[in-house]
């Protein structure tokens, strides 16, 4: 039959020698291979004791973030929802009463906030949809979970801490990059 290219090879079909009825030299050299790989430089990294650094654009966890006296930024204007094309985010507004203008930057606030992390692909949309720079994508992993209740992330999940009273945490949560800019007054 013609080959349809030229790339087939014609299989020896030699009788093996002495020497590789032996099996012992293709031990061998499976195990100098084997033993070069202990001087080489190991591709594996041992999680969670070393960390791969991130990508300067790596989208990670959902932030909601604070203004820089605490309160919250999010006026619950559902554009993030909106803009998402998973359909991972849902949320509830609430109105901001008297009293309350230390807690809500603005008059309407979200009382119920949630994202499915599910469903979520990490696009990041809704932070650039967002017009209070009331959400943000941190450089952490959503932990693993043994239930698919436990990735749906509710407010207590999502708000950052408040720089007033927890301010190493609020810190910390912000990261190396600072992706956000919590600072910075609309
Ligand atoms: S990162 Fe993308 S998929 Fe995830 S919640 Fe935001 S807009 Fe939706
Ligand atoms: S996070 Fe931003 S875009 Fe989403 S509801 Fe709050 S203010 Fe609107």
């Amino acid at each position: 039959m013609q080959a349809l290219t030229n790339r087939s090879k014609e299989v020896s079909r030699k009788p093996i020698s002495f020497l590789e009825s032996l099996y012992l030299p293709a031990i061998f050299k499976g195990m100098a291979i084997t033993f070069s790989h202990m001087f080489k430089k190991q591709p594996t990294i041992h999680y969670p004791e070393q960390k791969r650094p991130f990508s300067p654009v790596f989208r990670g966890l959902h932030v909601l973030n604070r203004d820089e006296e605490g309160r919250e930024r999010c006026t619950a204007c559902g554009l993030c929802a909106v803009a998402c094309p998973a359909e991972a985010i849902t949320m509830e507004a609430a109105e901001r009463m008297p009293g309350e203008e230390n807690k809500y930057r603005e008059e309407k606030y979200a009382a119920r906030y949630e994202i499915n992390m599910l469903r979520c692909i990490f696009c990041g949309l809704c932070e650039e949809a967002c017009p209070k720079d009331a959400i943000y994508l941190s450089e952490t992993f959503a932990p693993a979970n043994f239930t698919r209740k436990g990735f749906i992330y509710g407010k207590s999940d999502l708000l950052i801490p408040d720089p007033k009273t927890e301010p190493e945490a609020y810190a910390k949560a912000l990261g190396k990059g600072e992706k956000t800019t919590a600072s910075t007054t609309n």
